[in-house]
């Protein structure tokens, strides 16, 4: 190892950036807790099969982004990309099935060797919500309100849209693509290398490319409207008369798609163009086959992730922790006192910050610079008395108070 340098695309953080990570997570927290989803976690590392086999050989993440490695007993481990798949096969392997319809959230970090750029890490983290054995378009409509009163609860909601559609049934799915295949078809030269190739592969993909050749392409393409059965039909309008009650804003983008096979119905991104480049926030969708490409039963469900970075970008500063109090000991004596002061405040649920470094000045000054309100300042003299001085950093005011009386001189 011959320097220092955090690996690229990852990030160390302290004070208001780490400050901002946790607001997310804490938000995501409570809103989880309003409905009904158990905390889960699941591990950084899964064999590499069940990523490959759930998100799809012919995928970014699985084809070029994944962190693989043989572990020392030269088994195939991957660091994982997002939760889902560890999430479908703890479901199967952990016997959680008994549970279903089984509502579960987790967060932490995720990996994906990309290009490192504004919002866009190679270490990550995300929020992830989950609804497994439940088919019900009443799934997707709590799903759906949980990522939004998240945005709500955080504050960003304003510059952010919900963007829903729908992919149907397999029936449905089935007959688009036909109709994809036809018309892109027709366009086969003027379209990109990379939709070329998905034109093989993955011809839905060619609806969401951002390659300026392939937008009129793909603007002009058929809606899935047309194909649509009844049952998906159905579905769909269950689902956005949901959100309507529940009082979700959405807008349809027929361009919104998921390439592999077995995703189904409700697909949706929650975008800002706040980011630049990197506007999705909050994306998912329903993907009643995943648990089958793992090898388990038929099992619909529905979920979704969301970059926690991009979203601790765009909420306000967090308010900075502060101290309740901070102890400012002069002499050898209050030294040691101030040691057992602090510890009885601390187990008082009081936030104490303890001054030991430097003389008289120093320890004020840095008492003043530590945002807490009180100091309370010990001298050897006035601790034969049982007293100290406490300091109202905000007014500026001093009066002795007894020690015993700490808690309750501060008001806790
Ligand atoms: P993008 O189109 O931005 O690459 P994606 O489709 O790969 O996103 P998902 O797999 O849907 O993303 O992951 C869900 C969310 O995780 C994204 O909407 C985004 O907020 C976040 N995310 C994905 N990749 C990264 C990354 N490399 N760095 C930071 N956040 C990320
Ligand atoms: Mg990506």
């Amino acid at each position: 190892m011959s320097s220092l340098q955090p690996v690229r695309g990852t990030q160390s953080l302290l004070g208001e950036d780490a400050d901002r990570l946790h607001a997310v997570i804490g938000a995501f927290d409570r809103v989880r807790r309003l409905y009904g989803f158990k905390r889960v976690e699941v591990p950084v590392i899964e064999q590499t099969g069940v990523f490959a086999r759930t998100m799809g050989e012919t995928t970014d993440v699985v084809s070029k982004e994944m962190y693989s490695f043989e572990d020392r007993g030269g088994e195939g481990i991957t660091l994982r990309p997002e939760f889902t798949a560890g999430i479908c096969r703890a479901y199967l392997s952990e016997g959680w099935q008994q549970y279903a319809p089984l509502k579960v959230a987790t967060w932490g970090s995720a990996f994906r060797y990309e290009r490192p750029q504004k919002g866009r890490f190679r270490e990550f983290h995300q929020l992830d919500a989950e609804i497994i054995g439940a088919g019900e378009p009443q799934a997707d409509v709590e799903l759906l309100a949980f990522g939004d009163q998240l945005l709500r609860e955080l504050g960003i909601a304003e510059g952010v849209t919900l963007q829903l559609n729908t992919l149907g049934d397999s029936a449905t799915r089935d007959s688009w693509r036909s109709g994809l295949v036809a018309h892109f078809d027709k366009h086969r030269g003027d379209l990109s290398e990379d939709s070329q190739t998905r034109l093989e592969k993955n011809p839905l993909r060619i609806l969401d490319s951002k390659d300026p050749r392939d937008r009129p392409i793909a603007d002009a393409a058929p809606d899935i409207d047309a194909h649509m059965s009844a049952e998906a039909g159905a579905f769909f309008e269950a689902v956005t008369r949901g959100l309507d009650a529940a009082g979700v804003a959405w807008t349809r983008n027929a361009r919104l798609v998921r390439g592999l096979d077995y995703y189904r119905h409700t697909a949706f991104e929650f975008v800002t163009d706040r980011l630049g480049a990197q506007g999705t926030v909050l994306a998912g969708g329903r993907y009643d086959g995943l648990i089958e490409a793992l090898g388990g039963p038929h099992t619909p469900a529905v979920g979704w992730a969301a970059g926690i970075e991009r979203l601790a970008m765009m909420i306000d500063a967090p308010k900075a922790e502060r101290s309740d109090i901070a102890i400012v000991p002069l002499g050898d004596r209050a030294d040691a006192e101030a040691t057992r002061i602090a510890a009885g405040l601390r187990a008082a649920g009081v936030a104490a910050e303890l001054g030991y470094r430097g003389n008289m000045k120093k320890r004020m000054s840095r008492a003043n610079a530590s945002g807490a309100r009180y100091a309370l300042i010990i001298g050897d003299e006035e601790l034969d008395r049982g007293e100290g001085q406490l300091k109202d950093l905000m007014s500026g005011e001093q009066r002795a108070v007894s020690l015993h009386l700490l808690a309750e001189a501060i008001g806790r």
